[in-house]
């Protein structure tokens, strides 16, 4: 499995392409703006986009799928617990940042459910608490996992946007904490990390919690 990061936007999202060396398919995980940018790096690498991932609605995950939907005609997921909030273009009034246009067509997610990506296997978890319809995108044979806005290095989520939950939340993320300690962990802003890592030095999450 190959990984490439870029930063795009005003908010720093981590734009997410994960790649199957092995057939040089790929997913693009929270394209939130600058879609030329992710075009050509997909591009660069001759990899062929064939799912598109958004682990949630906030404006700043989705701003170029509209885009990169017309651009490589792959298909779009989204759990259904965060439709309505992408409808209205993910919130982007209440920052007053412009709305970006989104798909109409989705595929909705479920939890436990299993997407393809050439041979790489990823699992759905729903971890709401961030927003309704968060998920986590899980690669057990890889050991990595996409988690959005639920955990970050050092941090959680916020939970004070319209659908968020600070209980919900953490209970999603002690579901994370099951996971093998050396799972590398990237989530939707800031550096990379792994589950182990988090579990013991995390602040939100000491043991006596
Ligand atoms: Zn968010
Ligand atoms: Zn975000």
């Amino acid at each position: 499995m190959q990984v490439k990061t870029l930063t795009v936007g005003q908010l720093f999202t981590n734009c997410y392409l994960v790649a199957c060396p092995h057939t040089q398919q790929a997913a693009i995980i929270d394209p939130g703006d600058e879609a030329h940018r992710i075009l050509s790096a997909a591009h660069a690498a001759q990899w062929k986009i064939t799912h598109i991932l958004l682990t949630h609605a906030h404006f700043d995950h989705i701003g170029a799928a509209s885009a990169l939907v017309d651009a490589t005609a792959a298909s779009l997921f989204l759990h259904p617990d965060d439709k309505l909030l992408f409808d209205v273009g993910g919130g982007a009034m209440l920052f007053d940042f412009p709305s970006p246009e989104v798909p109409q067509q989705v595929e909705l997610l479920t939890e436990g459910q299993k997407l393809h990506v050439g041979e790489i296997a990823f699992q759905v978890l729903h971890t709401p608490g961030h927003s309704p319809g968060s998920v986590c995108f899980y690669a057990p044979e890889h050991r990595a996992i996409f988690v959005g806005d639920v955990l970050f290095a050092d941090g959680i989520g916020r939970t004070d946007l319209p659908g968020g939950d600070y209980t919900t939340l953490m209970r999603s993320i002690r579901r994370l904490m099951e996971l093998p300690d050396d799972t590398a962990v990237y989530p939707g802003h800031g550096p990379a990390t792994t589950i182990g890592r988090e579990r013991t030095e995390n602040p939100w999450l000491s043991e006596n919690d």
